[in-house]
């Protein structure tokens, strides 16, 4: 390789690491502009670094804003506190054993079990209300809870900080296209051509304007911003002499919220109708069909709150809880079918099947 393809190597490897962000396993991440579809991405949930996970923002051109959803990582159970760790993992810890400690984004739980949160505050916010659940009857963490879920499946909420994360970020964005196109296409063509000439210099010195001008969009669209992003002077000093920065100076500004971030459902209407009500289908039977489903009376807490939204929301049971066609014993969670004789899915930790009518 020549030196330019080493230094073009370089570049392309520190803009993809610019790309990746540490998010709690159980977050999902909406990409889109103001009036496109939005789509979802989830974190590689299988790498477990410091109680998150790795995720990649969408990295190709026209480049796009991004918005946070967290499922619901706590629920208050009679006894204890279920703690959803990744889509497939969860522990349960009970009241008095709860210490509650906040290290930076982490909150830990008990000596073993820490989550995640996207910011320090939210870290913060979750030990106290936690702290006040574990003080409740099981009654009054009932109704706390439901009011926290009624809240985080706002959908006129979520659509607003969507569309205002892409409204912030829209000249950022813009110019960041412009750059990237200038950096990994016309850069390239250029150098690939003339070689090490003073023409590439030319283009090299054009890539560094458009990053000045970029770094002031930066400072003029987060002077007012709340929460105030960290090292917001430093960062934009980097914007301003690295191109990886520069590009990504959108993710900076979508990102850095303070409110709560929403449900993953909270964003029907931003998404595809048939994406979100699979994503629906999946919520609810993770919440509803849990071990001993058919001799409960009631729904367990979350499908509860679900339950609300859908009827909220007029969704009919049919839609995100499609009777089943099968023929043999089926799994209502998973999906998986059985030979008769068999009662539970081990897969799903024990869930009944649902027996066919004869
Ligand atoms: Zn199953």
């Amino acid at each position: 390789m020549t030196d330019g393809q080493t230094l073009f190597a370089v570049f392309a490897l520190l803009y993809l690491i610019e790309c990746l962000r540490l998010v709690p396993s159980a977050a999902w991440m909406a990409a889109g502009a103001e009036k496109s579809r939005w789509s979802t991405i989830r974190p590689w949930s299988r790498f477990q670094i410091g109680g998150g996970s790795p995720l990649l923002l969408t990295a190709l051109p026209p480049l796009q804003a991004h918005t946070l959803a967290l499922p619901w990582l706590f629920v208050p159970e009679h006894a204890a506190l279920s703690v959803r760790l990744s889509d497939s993992m969860s522990a349960s810890i009970t009241w008095d054993q709860l210490s509650l400690r906040v290290d930076e984004t982490t909150l830990h739980l008990d000596p073993s079990t820490s989550v995640r949160l996207p910011s320090p505050s939210l870290a913060k916010v979750w030990q106290q209300r936690l702290a006040e659940w574990r003080g409740m009857t099981p009654d009054q963490r009932r109704r706390a809870f439901l009011k926290h879920a009624r809240t985080s499946l706002d959908t006129k909420a979520a659509a607003k900080t969507a569309s205002e994360a892409a409204k912030h970020t829209r000249s950022l964005r813009r110019l960041a296209t412009t750059h990237f196109i200038w950096c990994f296409g016309i850069i390239s063509v250029v150098y690939h051509r003339f070689g090490d000439s003073l023409l590439v210099l030319g283009a090299a010195a054009v890539l560094l304007v458009l990053q000045i001008i970029q770094s002031w969009l930066f400072l003029r669209t987060t002077r007012k911003q709340t929460p105030v992003i960290p090292y917001r002077r430093w960062r934009a000093l980097g914007i301003a002499f690295l191109p990886q920065l520069a590009m990504r100076a959108a993710d900076a500004v979508s990102l850095t919220t303070d409110p709560e971030p929403p449900h993953p459902l909270a964003w029907r209407g931003l998404l595809e109708e048939k994406a979100w009500l699979q994503t629906a289908c999946q919520f609810w039977r993770e919440a509803r069909y849990i071990p001993g489903w058919p001799q409960n009376d009631a729904l367990p807490l979350e499908a509860e709150a679900l339950h609300a939204f859908f009827r909220h929301e007029n969704i009919a049971e049919a839609d995100y809880d499609p009777p089943s066609n099968a023929k043999l014993p089926t799994c209502p969670r998973c999906g998986a079918e059985f030979q008769t004789g068999i009662a539970a899915c081990n897969d799903c930790g024990g869930v009944e099947l649902r027996i066919p009518a004869m």
